[in-house]
């Protein structure tokens, strides 16, 4: 580690270099560098980091998520108000004597039947 002891640090120039920042390449002491996931980074490029990728990122997500939730609620709503539409627009006989309708019929019987 004789070439890393030599370096000083980008900010303190009296200061022994202990860690390279592997975004800018430059050396820094044990003060300047800061762990920040897995590697040691320097305060400007962390800060770099943190504001470049949420601002952009974070506003588009949420725009996605908004938009996604909208498109889900008018889907919904055009299923049900075509269905609603279908319905209605069918004849009535169609409704009787049908197979859901039948079962009721017999389970709500069935039901009055019991004590
Ligand atoms: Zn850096
Ligand atoms: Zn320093």
């Amino acid at each position: 580690m004789s070439a890393l002891a030599a370096q000083r640090c980008f900010q303190h120039a009296a200061r022994e270099a202990v860690a390279r920042c592997p975004e800018c390449r430059r050396m820094y002491c044990r003060e300047c560098v800061t762990e920040h996931g897995e590697r040691m980074l320097c305060a400007s490029c962390i800060r770099a980091l943190r504001e470049a990728p949420r601002s952009g990122r974070g506003r588009l997500s949420g725009m996605i998520t908004t938009l996604r939730c909208a498109a889900g609620v008018a889907l919904c709503f055009v299923f049900f108000y075509t269905m609603g539409r279908f319905l209605l627009t069918m004849p009535a006989q169609y409704h009787e004597g049908t197979l859901w309708q039948t079962t009721w019929e017999r389970m709500k019987t069935a039901a009055q039947g019991e004590p």
